[in-house]
């Protein structure tokens, strides 16, 4: 259920819709937008006729909206306008420019990310990618750097003024994360980890959560919903494509769940070809079709010796592919500028 306040209600009217709500055991989550404030309400249904007939009494209550459909704090019906995550320094996720977050699959070594990352950042990427703490299918493969990984990348962001998005495994490894990313990654793995997506879901800190890779849309936004629900709202959903019985791709990239998706709820959305293909030749022409259906951007391994890369480098681009996605990534985005902004407003009519 949704309470939506009269164009003049105040910050007092605010609260004691607020108050009224938690009278009544259920959680408010407010959301002020530039033309209306809207105060969520999540809670068991048995109160819920009351609650919304003492709402309704209120003056400052334009109207009350049961909602169905599973998503709420997810949803268009929640917020009027998309969500956009200011990570500072002018890097925005979800706004009018297309993001790309770029960077090998492991923080190998400091040389290694070093020198990925000033290659992505010359092409124009804002986010360097890369994980210190690896999910691998074999426990015998590479695992990562662990802290000296996040180390080596704290130090290629202060030197090229990229925001770092890594990998969060396990609750345990929070704080360590926390002292150094800028964006909190939850692999595909982890989408349905609960007890992990409730404990980011405490924290400060973008997080962008990887579709499962047998995870329906519903479930996705689901996932999205148990991190809301704990109070972060900067969240960021990441298609990153599904199992299916073909065995040519390592995935089946799922193109049309990006405007599907776009048009349920006013998260950023980012594609990553990487995962979704598994092939470095197939990397770019997806994101393009990524970029075109409507991504908020891009999630793109790139490796400056991909052949001896200790994860993922059949599916890492060499930095003159990369160079050439990023043309025409950029070409494809101011192409599209204004038909995006008309279909986010489709999403919400
Ligand atoms: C990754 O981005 O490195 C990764 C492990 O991706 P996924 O969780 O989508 O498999
Ligand atoms: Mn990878």
């Amino acid at each position: 259920m949704i309470a939506v306040l009269k164009n003049n209600a105040t910050e007092e009217d605010k609260q004691k819709v607020i108050d009224l709500i938690e009278e009544l055991n259920f959680e408010a989550h407010p959301n002020t937008g530039v033309e209306k404030t809207i105060v969520g309400v999540i809670g068991s249904p048995d109160n819920r006729t009351f609650l919304k007939e003492k709402l309704m009494t209120m003056n400052c209550v334009e109207k009350v909206v049961v909602i169905s459909d599973p998503y709420k704090l997810t949803s268009w019906n929640f917020k009027q306008h998309k969500t956009v995550i200011d990570l500072g320094d002018g890097v925005k996720i979800g706004g009018d420019e297309l993001t790309v977050m770029a960077g090998p699959c492991s923080v190998e070594s400091r040389e290694q990310i070093l020198e990925t990352a000033r290659i992505v950042k010359a092409g124009g990427a804002q986010l360097l990618r890369g994980g210190a703490f690896k999910p691998r299918t074999s426990p015998y493969s590479f695992q990562g750097l662990g802290e000296e990984g996040l180390k080596y990348m704290a130090e290629a962001r202060e030197e090229t003024g990229l925001k770092i998005i890594t990998e969060l495994m396990d609750i345990e490894h929070i704080d360590v994360i926390m002292e150094y990313t800028d964006v909190i990654q939850i692999g595909a793995r982890n989408m349905q980890n609960y007890s992990l997506l409730k404990a980011i879901g405490k924290l400060d800190k973008p997080v962008m959560l990887k579709r499962g890779m047998s995870a329906t849309i519903k479930e996705w936004l689901l996932a999205a919903e148990y991190v809301m629900n704990e109070g972060n709202h900067d969240v960021i959903l990441c298609e990153r494509g599904v199992r299916t019985f073909g065995e040519e791709t390592r995935n089946t990239m799922d193109l049309s769940s990006i405007p599907l998706v776009q048009q349920l709820s006013h998260l950023p959305l980012i594609a990553d070809p990487s995962h979704g293909t598994g092939r470095w030749e197939l990397v770019t022409p997806v994101a393009r079709a990524a970029v075109a259906v409507g991504a908020d951007g891009i999630m793109v391994e790139v490796h400056p010796d991909p052949q001896n890369a200790l994860s993922d480098g059949p599916q890492s681009l060499k930095p003159a592919n990369y160079n050439l996605m990023m043309d025409e990534l950029r070409a494809i985005h101011k192409t599209l500028g204004s038909f995006k902004a008309r279909e986010k407003k489709i999403a919400f009519a």
